[in-house]
């Protein structure tokens, strides 16, 4: 999940995507590699003080078994915790060799859990935490929220894109765009939706994740809006997104 703006939608699509395809029985892992935590918090993963974190695997060479975490009362759901040390990450990681694929490495030497699937949770910013997942990642899923400047920054983000796929990554595929915080009471939210879908077309998801309280109250209990309300409307739009994304993989 990237898109360097702050406040899209990346981190509750990263955390309810994968709640639901676990309680579907699929085995997820969650990579937290926002310095700020908020995926580590939502699922409920301590990620403060010394907890051992994504930073030392990408620094440290830590192998990433040491740090990955099972989500409590998620079956098949694991998280692999950020803390705050990750910030000096993408300064320490200048300097160090193949600096944009300690991640890729890490992922690669992993396989102890056999995983159906591996969601990355990007920092808001095109730097290096954000470059390492794009070299780590087949696909792409840029969160766009429905509002005014949502297209902004987006041209950016996609030569960037085509830079990693040119040099570091030439599987990286921009398979999937999701609309979150969709407000149907407001014209601006139907008009951004249509442009999206005027430009991107099919990789857009037909889900569309409306604005809702539940969403945004969930982490705060440490838990996905999936098993905190699973009858609300932000619910039922990850768990729908969640269905188009698991039918869209069968098909390749
Ligand atoms: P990012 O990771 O891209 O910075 P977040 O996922 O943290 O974005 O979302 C930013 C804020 O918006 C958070 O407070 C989150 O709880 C809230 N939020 C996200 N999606 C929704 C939604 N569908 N409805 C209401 N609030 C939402
Ligand atoms: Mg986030």
């Amino acid at each position: 999940m990237a898109n360097q703006k702050g406040g899209v939608g990346k981190t509750t699509t990263s955390v309810n995507l994968a709640a639901a395809l676990s309680m579907h029985g699929q085995r997820v892992l969650v990579v937290d590699l926002d310095p700020q935590g908020n995926a580590s918090t939502a699922l409920a993963i301590e990620h403060r003080g010394d907890v051992p974190d994504v930073y030392q695997v990408l620094v440290d060479d830590l192998p990433l078994t040491q740090i990955v975490k099972e989500v409590p009362d998620m079956p098949g759901l694991y998280c692999a915790p950020a803390t705050i040390d990750l910030a000096g990450a993408e300064i320490e990681l200048v300097s160090m060799v193949a600096r944009e694929a300690r991640l890729k490495r890490a992922l690669t030497a992993f396989d102890s859990l056999e995983l159906d699937y591996i969601l990355i949770d990007c920092p808001p910013s095109l730097g290096l935490l954000t470059v390492n997942a794009l070299v780590a990642a087949d696909e792409l899923l840029i969160p766009i929220q429905c509002e005014y400047y949502a297209l902004e920054g987006l041209g950016q983000l996609l030569r960037n894109v085509d830079l990693v796929r040119v040099h570091l990554n030439q599987s990286l595929n921009l398979s999937t765009i999701l609309l979150t915080m969709y407000d149907g009471r407001t014209r601006l939210a139907s008009q951004v939706a249509d442009e999206v879908r005027a430009h991107f077309g099919a990789t857009v998801l037909n889900t569309v994740i409306p604005r809702s309280v539940r969403v945004s109250e969930a982490p705060s209990y440490g838990q996905s809006v999936i098993t905190y309300d699973p009858g609300s409307s932000g619910a039922m739009a990850y768990k729908d997104a969640a269905r188009e994304i698991a039918y869209r993989g069968a098909e390749v």
